[in-house]
């Protein structure tokens, strides 16, 4: 019989190292919890970066699945198909918005925006061709695409992958004076992630995003918002954006939309921005496929009728308090939203990473994100009691040496 040692080294032969897994082999999951190939059961602390919001294989959507599976998986977009509609209908009257336009990967929604603003800019702004500029910022993540990674901030993205595409300035992240600065007839929109999720769940000083939407209105370009990490309920409301009361001009969703069964992202925009793709301008093999659609119609409807944004907003609260109590000499601070929690930690603490194994022997799985934050981030279906014990092991881990 095959053990965890035996599939990590096969991955390790076989597949590229682009990752540094915590070693830990799974190979089952129900709701918050996993199992290794050894029978170890965990808790599962990162919820596969926001796109588990649902819990694993969360019953409804498995049976969506299936019963599409068995029907029709891929049309591809030269025909049409009976769920691409519903979910665009049921996605709309969620949101807001007129239009969603779906495709498959975060990275490709958030190429998608950045085709979609620019194409506003030159079409509707009067943006001389080949001038338009996004202002990113600071920190961001916005996926691994030769494009994306050209506007990233952080060497390990961009190392050895260039020429990089032109058209981005990077700004400081919260610093509306530098925004305002950076501002001029070019300027078809701003991309924002309203937290950084990557970047060790930071979120802006208050008013940023509500500073940011008076900026864009008054300088007519859009304003971005990439909430495929922050979305979907991960911060106690539906979009991390509500938190300042705007609208952004397009929103970009991905992870949690199929609740972890699928690929499935979107961007979602009204008539004046997504009238800019006419037929052939855009598109997607699998985007749109009636599977896709139909895990992430069920996924939604899961979201809503579970009440899961409300429970995040009020387990996030009653973790971060337990959180603040913690007597330990290795946290430096701890911040977030919703069920969503950066803990901080000292410098001298000697890194996130040896937390997160020493936690992953207590049952609980976690992941660093970048070298000392450690991110909390569960199912959104979690219970107290889980979230208690969890508490616990982190206790533990957090005080001792
Ligand atoms: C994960 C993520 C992406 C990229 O999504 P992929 O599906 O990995 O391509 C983009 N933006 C944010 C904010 C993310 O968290």
């Amino acid at each position: 019989m095959m053990r965890s040692s035996d599939y990590i080294a096969l991955e390790d032969q076989f597949g590229a190292h682009n990752y540094h897994p915590l070693d830990v082999v799974i190979n089952r999951a129900e709701g918050v919890w996993v199992w290794d190939v050894d029978g170890a059961k965990y808790l599962d602390f990162l919820a596969a970066y926001s796109a588990v919001n649902q819990g694993h294989c969360h019953p409804r959507i498995v049976k969506a699945m299936v019963e599409q599976a068995c029907k029709v998986g891929l049309t591809s977009r030269a025909f049409r198909n009976d769920q691409l509609g519903l979910f665009c209908q049921e996605l709309c009257e969620l949101t807001g918005f007129a239009k969603v336009l779906p495709m498959n990967t975060g990275a490709e929604a958030v190429e998608t925006a950045i085709k979609a603003a620019r194409k506003w800019g030159y079409t509707k702004k009067g943006i001389p061709e080949d001038k338009a500029e996004i202002l990113v910022f600071d920190g961001n993540f916005h996926g691994r695409t030769t494009t994306i990674v050209s506007f990233s901030s952080d060497a390990e993205y961009k190392f050895g992958f260039g020429p990089f595409t032109p058209g981005f300035s990077i700004l400081p992240y919260g610093d509306i004076d530098a925004v305002r600065k950076a501002m001029n007839p070019n300027v078809a929109a701003i991309l924002i992630e309203p937290i950084q999720g990557e970047a060790g769940i930071v979120a802006p000083p208050e008013g940023f995003l509500r500073q940011l939407r008076e900026l864009t209105t008054e300088n007519n370009c859009l304003l971005v918002a990439d909430e495929i990490q922050s979305g979907l309920g991960r911060t106690g409301t539906m979009f991390a954006y509500e938190h300042e009361e705007i609208r952004p001009d397009i929103v970009i969703i991905g992870k949690a939309l199929s609740g972890g069964m699928y690929p499935v992202s979107a961007i979602l925009a009204d008539d004046e921005v997504m009238g800019v793709f006419k037929p052939g301008e855009h598109g997607s093999t699998y985007g749109g496929n009636p599977l896709g659609a139909a895990v992430a119609r069920e996924a939604l409807k899961v979201l809503v009728e579970e009440g899961l944004a409300q429970r995040s907003a009020e387990l996030g609260q009653y973790f971060m308090e337990k959180l603040s109590k913690f007597n330990s000499p290795h946290i430096k601070t701890i911040r977030g939203k919703g069920l969503w929690i950066g803990v901080v930690l000292n410098k001298d603490a000697g890194g996130a990473r040896r937390f997160c194994e020493a936690l992953q022997n207590a049952g609980l799985l976690c992941k660093e994100t970048h070298e000392h934050v450690i991110r909390i981030a569960p199912p959104l279906t979690i219970s107290r009691e889980e979230i208690d014990w969890a508490l616990e092991r982190l206790e533990e881990a957090l005080t001792s040496a």
